[in-house]
Parts: structure tokens; C-alpha cells; sequence
């Protein structure tokens, strides 16, 4: 199910521009608009599903597929040797600012732990 207002729903219908990096039936990635680092993909369910608190066993499957598309993306950037981040914000004080779940797949410099 598609949330008209999500704008990640829209990047998925082609109503909003992004640059599309990988596509399959359960899932598409896209670079981030404000990177954090010099490769920042994002890798996004198709399904509308806003918060990680939302998803059920039903999204089991779903959600092993985006941790591999992430693992896969790290490879064909050339980031996975030297090493890379996957992150998924929850609710404000998680620092989610899209309500449309994502696998935020950063690097390309060294990060820091523990994250601000
Ligand atoms: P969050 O803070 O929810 O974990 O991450 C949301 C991410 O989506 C942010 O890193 C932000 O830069 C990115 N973002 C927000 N709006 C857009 C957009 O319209 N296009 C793209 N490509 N990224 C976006």
C-alpha cells in the first residue's frame, strides 16, 4: 500500500526526481539528497511501511532482502573493502525525519562511534 503524501512513495511512483541507483520488485535505492559522507544510498521498501515499529513477521523476508540490496549497493560503490555504515532511524528521537523506512547505506571516510 502507497502513501500518497510519502515522499519516498512519490520517488517510487516517478513523481519525484531522484537518482535511482537499483530497482527490483521488493525494494528500490537512491542516492540521499543531503549526504552525509561521500556515498550515501538510501534502500527503500516499495511496500509504504513508516517506522521499523510498523513492521511484522509479514516483512521478515522484506527486511533481509534490503540488509542484502545495502550489502550489495557497499560492493558496486567500491565501499565495502575498507568498510561502510548501514543505519535505520526510528521516531524523533531516533533522528527519523522520513516517515517511509530506509536503510541509510554511508561511506566512503571513517565514521565515528558512538554516533551523535
Ligand atoms: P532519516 O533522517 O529519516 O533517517 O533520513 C531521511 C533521509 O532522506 C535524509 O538523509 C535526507 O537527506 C533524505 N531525503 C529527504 N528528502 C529526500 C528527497 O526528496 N530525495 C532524496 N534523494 N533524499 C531525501
Amino acid at each position: 500500500m502507497k502513501s500518497v503524501s510519502c515522499i519516498f512513495c512519490k520517488i517510487i511512483n516517478r513523481e519525484l526526481d531522484a537518482q535511482i541507483v537499483y530497482e527490483d520488485e521488493l525494494t528500490l535505492a537512491f542516492r540521499d539528497i543531503a549526504p552525509a559522507a561521500p556515498h550515501h544510498l538510501l534502500v527503500i521498501p516499495k511496500a509504504h511501511i513508516s517506522t521499523i515499529n510498523e513492521a511484522d513477521n509479514t516483512h521478515q523476508a522484506l527486511l533481509g532482502h534490503m540488509l542484502l540490496v545495502a550489502k550489495r549497493l557497499a560492493q558496486d560503490e567500491n565501499i565495502a573493502e575498507k568498510g561502510y555504515r548501514l543505519v535505520m532511524n526510528c521516531n524523533s528521537q531516533g533522528g527519523q525525519t522520513v516517515f517511509h523506512i530506509h536503510l541509510h547505506v554511508i561511506g566512503g571516510r571513517n565514521m565515528h562511534w558512538p554516533p551523535g
